[in-house]
């Protein structure tokens, strides 16, 4: 007996000592009343290091832990009432192009109504330029035709090839979905920053892929998706593969999808509300509509479509000038920035 209660102390110093061991070889069955300590302490390492491999490993994260439990009853409503639409293949195509389409709706209203509106002129970025319809057919126009080419095909091709999504049980805890949505877009942000530098400095490439894009100095949502085949490809195929290699939960997935097309919008809707995601990301970490709206002025700087960090160390940042007043209006005018395709 006192044998096997110094196992048991022995065996609780070593997991003191290796706390964050992911792996647990259980208890000694023998152990009477100090197992319930054991067992406790085991609870409780397993805890500890769910919470942080469930932070990337959302899909297989199982242990209750409250902030999983967050998550979990609206993960439950949407497997029980609409099990059969998320598991078809064809949802985060339908997911992608619905949000995106509700969104340049409101921000192409915006755009119309701003005019007449001052409380709407107010925050656009250069208040003096007049998105036209000319502008939303011809960007409209593009994006319906690669859509009906490529988008759609693609969508099909994946609804009768691809087998259904599986649902897990468990939501992903609240940090693994947060982590996970915060990963992908890290990742993303970096694979266009590369693909798209490369896209500036080599003039083949700019030429037969990118300049489509750049067609339109002023932006306004519907520039977001105004893309030539290749780029719109090369965003998908990101968009979908960046959650599966860090292993995220499938409802963290779909989050990200939105949250991806939400923040390519933003950056080229060409406004500067309070509630831009530059404005709440601190330390100027996150370039938005601003910034990007430069690098459609000035093409050779901010080649990250979301963070500030890769152009910072590339030497390409340039800061955004602030357009709110009739004479920064008038210097824009004069330094030729005010004649965009359609205008
Ligand atoms: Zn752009
Ligand atoms: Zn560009």
């Amino acid at each position: 007996m006192v044998r096997s209660l110094l196992e048991c102390a022995r065996v609780v110093d070593v997991q003191e000592q290796h706390h964050l061991d992911w792996s647990w070889h259980g208890h000694n069955p023998g152990c009477g009343f100090v197992s319930i300590s054991l067992e406790e302490h085991r609870m409780s390492v397993e805890r500890l290091s769910r919470s942080l491999w469930g932070a990337w490993d959302g899909a297989n994260a199982t242990w209750p832990l409250p902030e999983q439990a967050l998550l979990q009853p609206f993960w439950d409503y949407l497997r029980q009432s609409h099990a059969s639409t998320l598991r078809s293949p064809l949802f985060p195509v339908l997911l992608s192009v619905s949000t995106y389409l509700v969104l340049v709706l409101l921000y192409t209203t915006l755009d119309l109504l701003a005019p007449t509106w001052p409380s709407i002129r107010r925050y656009q970025l250069h208040p003096e330029r007049t998105v036209t319809w000319s502008n939303v057919g011809n960007t409209l126009a593009l994006t319906t035709y690669n859509h009906l080419l490529y988008i759609f095909p693609a969508a099909v091709a994946q609804w009768l090839w691809r087998p259904p999504v599986p649902l897990p049980h468990h939501a992903p805890s609240l940090t693994s979905f947060l982590l996970g949505i915060a990963g992908c877009t890290v990742l993303f942000d970096f694979q266009y920053f590369v693909w798209h530098l490369l896209h500036h400095r080599i003039a083949w490439l700019y030429a037969t892929f990118h300049a489509v894009h750049h067609q339109y100095r002023q932006t306004f949502s519907l520039v977001t998706q105004y893309l030539s085949a290749w780029e719109l490809i090369s965003v998908g195929l990101w968009t979908t593969v960046d959650p599966l290699l860090l292993n995220c939960h499938c409802l963290t997935t779909w989050a990200f999808m939105v949250f991806n097309v939400w923040v390519s919008a933003e950056d080229h809707c060409g406004y500067d509300f309070p509630w831009a995601m530059h404005r709440l990301v601190p330390f100027g970490l996150w370039g938005g509509a601003p910034r990007h709206d430069v690098h459609h002025t000035q093409p050779g700087t901010n080649f990250a479509p979301f963070f500030t960090h890769w152009d910072w160390l590339a030497g390409t940042a340039s800061a955004p000038v602030k357009f709110c007043n009739n004479n920064d209006h008038n210097s824009l005018k004069e330094n030729g920035l005010g004649s965009d395709k359609g205008d």
